[in-house]
């Protein structure tokens, strides 16, 4: 199996089927885009391969292992150690600091509340965040807060980051800001990343791109992107 693969998934909310059929495979270390139009199943298909929804039918691989047939506590326990996330309105803690947020990670692993601090440190020079650290998350404008939440993605560095429309409140300049520096953090971590878009400047800084339409998926091989 390649490093994260969904087979043939079927997913309903009740009635509404989201996704039908949907594959998406993805190797490590490479950052995929995918695209689509709203409520083609984008979303979904990524809280399947990120062990947070259980499809109805079809295979969630990870590094060997298989992921939808495991309990609860076993996929949580995966996200945690293994996966980052990235949501499009940041969805940070208002009540805590900028460097809490950034730690909540490594706090949430069983890392000690001065070690988790310091390690969560360095993300803020390395992010444009210098004196920002003590700022409660509501104080930051729109392009901080989303580079907090990504420093709180990698912290704890994940083998896999998802990133959910991560530009999608932002005006283009500072989503740009944002994309070059998600993907060079990721590339420097050798992270994977699954990245939702629907913007097509936004999937440019990926390897390759997935298409998401009614509830299935395509895959682009990089030629085909280019032409
Ligand atoms: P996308 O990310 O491409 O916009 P989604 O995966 O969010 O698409 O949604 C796919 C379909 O499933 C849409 O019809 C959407 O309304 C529906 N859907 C998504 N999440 C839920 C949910 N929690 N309850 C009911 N329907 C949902
Ligand atoms: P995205 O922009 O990432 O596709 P949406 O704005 O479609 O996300 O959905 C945001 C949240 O609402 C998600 O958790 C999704 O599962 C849920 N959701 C989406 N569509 C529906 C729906 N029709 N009914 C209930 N929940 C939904």
């Amino acid at each position: 199996h390649p490093f994260l693969e969904a087979r043939d998934i079927e997913l309903s909310f009740g009635e509404t089927p989201a996704l039908r059929g949907a594959g998406l495979s993805v190797a490590a270390g490479e950052i995929l885009a995918v695209m689509g139009p709203s409520g083609s199943g984008k979303s979904t298909l990524l809280h399947c391969l990120a062990g947070i929804l259980t499809p109805g039918s079809g295979e969630v691989h990870f590094d060997g292992r298989r992921i939808d047939t495991m309990s609860e506590a076993e996929r949580s326990a995966l996200r945690r150690d293994r996966f980052g996330f990235v949501f499009q309105f940041g969805q940070l803690v208002p009540e805590l600091t900028a460097e809490e947020n950034v730690a909540l990670p490594l706090l949430l692993g069983g890392t000690r509340r001065a070690t988790a601090l310091k390690e969560a440190r360095p993300w803020f020079g390395r992010l444009g965040l210098d004196g920002l650290e003590q700022r409660r998350s509501g104080e930051l404008s729109g392009g901080q807060a989303q580079r907090v939440a990504l420093a709180r993605g990698l912290v704890a560095r994940p083998q896999v980051l998802f990133a959910d429309e991560p530009t999608g409140a932002l005006d283009s300049l500072t989503g740009e800001h944002v994309m070059d520096l998600m993907v060079g953090a990721a590339r420097e971590q050798g992270t994977t990343v699954v990245l939702v878009t629907h913007e097509a400047r936004v999937a440019a800084y990926a390897d390759r791109e997935a298409i998401v339409r009614d509830g299935r998926a395509t895959s682009l091989s990089p030629d085909r992107i280019a032409s």
